[in-house]
């Protein structure tokens, strides 16, 4: 595996801001106004910050007639921004950009930005220099991931996890006592060091609602904290805040209604700096999320969404949810064999669907520790060419070779009444008919998909395996969060020298999927699944219509050869087309491989997810 996995990519949306001159990061409201002060106070005069409320939110403070105001701009479940109750833009700039031309409520129009001191970069706030660490553990101990798998586990749901763990991030704190009553919190506090502001915070109920115990000329008062219908957290009359760190942060520079600022954490009684045991932490892990450890969990739906009592946390379930995750051998216990035992087997009545070699019916493999959900692909019977044999053959040795989350993988091969392919389970069928059936998926949903199938591919190239099928039908869904690429009848290993595999001959090729050098040298590589991947990204934001509609073959040859390509689809992300259009690269030596497209869609993703 590359060393992508730990390299995270900043995504798009921070990278911008950070940019922004009059971007101050993580600072206070009394730092704006020293640095509005400063610059002069003059009408108009405005600056951007990162809230420190709401999460992924700004405000804008701006000076006027010799005062400061500020505002909140919310990030809105829609993915635009908004100066609460106002106009909806698609970025904080365009908030911005507005406000210098229209008032629209706010105090004056935007005239002069008030930009940040030579040298000074915006300030990254507490949580963002835990966040990568929260996570990889949060990924480690609810999955039980390990290796390549947890790497890409944080890579495809980084949005979602940083949604969960902010929410969630606060178990962590050494502040953070659960539920403990209001007389077992008075002693911790009491106890040790009995400076004026020593605090933590208790969890009062299963609803939401805490309370704040602080430390006053040796007495302990205890604030309550209350979650709204917004799933806001305030003290009664105070400021509202998506999360609890957020809250004691806040405090912990203005006491703003507290009798004073909250000084030093209370450490729990079960480790000096916020360490819990395993056991605890796995248990408030899996209290808080009912995110389930497939291990311990074998009689749960695998496609249950978790059950969580914030809204603000994404309740899609995540690849990492299911039970074709993770490899059926990852766990040592289980035998490691590409055979299946026939008596293991157990088929179901109907069709997930059929193609060259016969059926493909639905079964579960009862294995020694678990049970898969499983595909299992037919040869039929009455075809005794030993060609198709060989063909079906060929497929699962290579399926064999791969493990990757993002692929079908091949449980085994089973000879039984007939030759049987047993595969992972992708129930929902391939992407293009989903798409069709669901034309309400939105841009997000597609690029988190697309986005998936790009990291399969990639490992495919790093691999040194040539797809040469890659199409949307050729893409299963485990589920509308989970997309796995299946259909390996055409695949091949190519030598690393030499990099592509030459056909002898011209079959029965999907051509409007091939890059010109496939069809005019019969050369396939890495480089020709790119041109397919373009092909197959068209077909996903088109929902699942089919490319070059009407075509013949050799005219969409001649098409391409002319230099035109396909238009975008309706409502196609202009960056998304860009990254098709660099796909259908003419000439293979300046088409991007894989190991660029997956970084390129993951920025996209991660921006518009965020
Ligand atoms: P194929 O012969 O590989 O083209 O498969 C034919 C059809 O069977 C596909 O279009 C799917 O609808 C279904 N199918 C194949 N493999 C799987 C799988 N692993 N899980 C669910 N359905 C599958």
């Amino acid at each position: 595996m590359s060393s992508i996995g730990h390299q995270h990519l900043k995504n798009n949306m921070a990278d911008t801001m950070n940019a922004l001159p009059f971007f101050y990061g993580n600072i206070t409201r009394e730092e704006a106004e020293v640095y509005l002060r400063q610059s002069g106070l003059t009408s108009g005069l405005y600056l951007l910050r990162q809230s420190r409320n709401y999460l992924g939110g700004f405000a804008l403070s701006v000076s006027f007639s010799g005062r400061i105001y500020h505002y909140t701009i919310e990030r809105q479940p829609n993915e635009t921004f908004a100066i609460a109750g106002g106009k909806s833009h698609r970025t904080p700039m365009d908030v911005i950009d507005y406000h210098s031309q229209e008032m629209d409520g706010l105090v004056c129009l935007l005239k002069k930005p008030c930009n940040r001191p030579k040298n000074m970069q915006p300030k990254v706030g507490p949580f963002e220099d835990l966040k990568d660490k929260l996570i990889r553990q949060y990924v480690k101990q609810t999955w039980n991931l390990q290796g390549a798998a947890l790497e890409q586990a944080i890579i495809s749901q980084r949005p979602q996890l940083e949604k969960l763990i902010a929410t969630t991030a606060h178990e962590r704190m050494p502040w953070f006592h659960g539920a403990i009553t209001r007389e077992e919190s008075e002693p911790r506090l009491q106890c040790g060091s009995r400076t004026n502001g020593k605090f933590l915070i208790r969890q009062r109920d299963q609803n939401g609602s805490y309370a704040l115990c602080l430390l006053h000329e040796g007495q302990v008062m205890h604030y309550r904290i209350d979650k709204d219908s917004h799933q806001k957290l305030s003290i009664p009359d105070g400021k509202k805040f998506d999360t609890l760190w957020q809250l004691v942060e806040h405090y912990s520079y203005k006491p703003d209604g507290l009798l004073r600022v909250l000084t030093d954490p209370c450490p729990r009684p079960d480790g000096d700096s916020g360490k819990i045991s395993q056991h605890q932490r796995q248990n408030d892990f899996y209290n808080i999320t009912s995110h389930s450890s497939r291990r311990d969990s074998d009689n749960l739906n695998p496609y249950e969404t978790s059950v969580c009592d914030n809204q603000a946390v994404d309740k899609e379930a995540m690849p990492m949810d299911t039970k074709v995750y993770e490899s059926p051998y990852a766990d040592p216990d289980e035998l490691r064999s590409s055979t299946v035992d026939r008596k293991q087997l157990f088929l179901e009545d109907g069709e997930l669907g059929s193609g060259n070699f016969g059926t493909v019916i639905k079964g579960t493999y009862k294995m020694r520790r678990t049970e898969k959900p499983v595909a299992v692909k037919i040869l039929k019977n009455d075809d005794n060419s030993p060609a198709v044999r060989e063909e079906m053959l060929r497929e699962a040795s290579v399926m064999q070779q791969l493990d990757n989350p993002y692929i079908v993988r091949m449980i085994g091969i089973c000879e039984a009444e007939n030759l049987m392919l047993v595969m992972e389970l992708a129930e929902l069928g391939p992407l293009n008919k989903f798409l069709q059936k669901n034309k309400h998926t939105s841009v997000k949903n597609i690029t988190e998909l697309v986005h998936q199938v790009s990291m399969g591919m990639k490992y495919l190239e790093e691999h040194n395996f040539v797809h040469r099928d890659l199409a949307a039908r050729n893409v299963l869904l485990v589920t509308q969060h989970y997309a796995k690429i299946s259909d390996f009848g055409l695949s091949k290993a190519v030598a690393e020298e030499q990099n592509y595999y030459k056909a002898k001959t011209h079959g029965k090729w999907p051509v409007k999927w091939y890059a010109p050098e496939c069809i005019n040298f019969f050369k396939f590589s890495t480089k020709s699944d790119v041109w397919s991947f373009g092909v197959l990204m068209w077909e996903a934001f088109s929902f699942g219509q089919k490319p070059y509609k009407g075509m013949k073959g050799t005219d969409v040859l001649q098409m391409i050869e002319s230099g035109k390509r396909m238009d975008p689809p309706a409502n196609c992300p202009p960056e998304m087309f860009d990254l098709m259009k660099t796909c259908w690269t003419y000439k293979v030596d300046e088409r991007p491989g894989f190991s660029v497209v997956e970084p390129r869609l993951r920025e996209y993703y991660y921006d518009i997810a965020q």
